[in-house]
């Protein structure tokens, strides 16, 4: 059995307004050196950016998120960074904070952001890193990976290291409030993936478990109520995210998100949308919980895109089809060691073509 010594966030500050302790989280940071601000450019020029404790001479960045991060993106912001820096802040989503992971993990060791996608590749620490998420669902706050898209080498990959956590997160689901209803959701069942995936693969265990069945219990709270994101409700979503973060850093992930990478890697699709678009044909890998899926989305009213992969030709199947394949852990999870023979070329093709 592989025995793994588990690593979690350092300080967690949890509650509604728990924001406004940015300020005095960093100021022991700052005789270090100036704060980095990653910010998704959705908060640029408004009110959350003036309430960010910026100082003269940090250097900020709007992140762009309209596309995944990619590995040249943050090499980019890395090279834009002189000096000595005394701490690095992530605010926004999974994109956002995985940016933020990745830039840190530079800050602090040579190279770049390609030479460390992968496991255990990183040689030291980063830059003490501060993750504020603004929506819910991938588990980024607690796990220890920041996915970047590889374009040259048509790869979706993470730095999996423990370097990769945060230091400190806030979680205040305040900040949540306005994200677009479609989104919400199709981040939400991040974490209800990540956590079926784990409960349903072989490396399960009691402690995976246990944050995974907590995860699932308040997903079905919140999607099986009226209001998926009340102030209660995007509450919750934020422990279960948090929660299913710590479930899939002890465990792994299944069938899901590998054919998801392809959907991404290929189309640029966002991985929770992507994520649902692969929920909606897994029928025979996961027969209760994508019942269970549909009813979330019906019940809240949110459409699932159809079609992504309809019209592709044989050059994107095959491109689809490199991608997922080469996620051997969470498809030997999901399958056992001979999983390419149940997952052959002809299958993916053939769940790809209904997606
Ligand atoms: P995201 O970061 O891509 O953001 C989605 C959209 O929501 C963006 O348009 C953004 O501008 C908007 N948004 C965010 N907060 C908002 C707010 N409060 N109000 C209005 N709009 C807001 O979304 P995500 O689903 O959180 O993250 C997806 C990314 O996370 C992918 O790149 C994926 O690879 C990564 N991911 C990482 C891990 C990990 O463990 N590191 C796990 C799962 C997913
Ligand atoms: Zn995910």
């Amino acid at each position: 059995m592989h025995l793994r010594n588990s690593k979690n966030v350092g300080h967690y500050l949890f509650g509604r307004g728990s924001f406004d302790s940015l300020s005095e989280i960093l100021n022991p940071r700052r005789s270090l050196g100036p704060v980095v601000f990653l910010i998704d450019h959705y908060f640029e020029n408004q009110y959350l950016s003036k309430r960010c404790p910026i100082q003269e001479g940090d250097p900020v960045f709007y992140v762009e998120t309209t596309d995944e991060p990619t590995t040249d993106q943050i090499n980019s912001i890395r090279d834009r960074i002189s000096g000595t820096v005394g701490a690095v802040v992530g605010i926004g989503g999974g994109a956002t904070l995985d940016v933020a992971k990745a830039v840190s993990n530079l800050l602090g060791n040579p190279g770049r952001a390609e030479d460390y996608q992968g496991f255990d590749l990183l040689p030291g620490p980063g830059i003490f890193k501060v993750g504020v998420p603004t929506i819910s669902g991938t588990g980024t706050e607690t796990s220890r990976t920041c996915v970047m898209l590889n374009e040259r080498k048509n790869l979706k990959l993470g730095m999996n290291s423990d370097y990769s956590i945060f230091d400190q997160i806030i979680l205040d689901s305040t900040l949540s409030a306005t994200v677009p209803r479609d989104q919400y959701f199709f981040t939400a069942m991040d974490t209800y993936i990540h956590c079926i995936e784990s409960l349903l693969g072989k490396g399960r265990h009691a402690l995976a478990d246990a944050y995974s069945d907590q995860s699932i219990s308040l997903c079905r709270e919140i999607f099986m109520s009226d209001d998926m994101m009340s102030d209660e409700n995007r509450e919750k979503l934020m422990v279960a995210s948090f929660l299913g973060g710590l479930a899939i850093a002890n465990s792994n992930t299944g069938i899901i998100h590998p054919l998801s990478y392809g959907l991404s890697a290929v189309f640029k699709a966002h991985h929770g949308m992507a994520n649902c678009i692969v929920m909606d044909v897994a029928d025979e890998f996961y027969p209760n919980e994508t019942v269970e899926f549909r009813e979330f989305a019906k019940r809240q009213g949110i459409k699932i895109p159809k079609g992504i992969a309809a019209k592709a030709d044989r050059n994107t199947f095959d491109r689809l089809y490199a991608v997922a394949i080469r996620n051997e852990k969470p498809l030997m999870n999901a399958l056992g060691p001979n999983f390419k023979n149940i997952l052959s070329q002809e299958k993916v093709f053939e769940l790809y073509r209904r997606m």
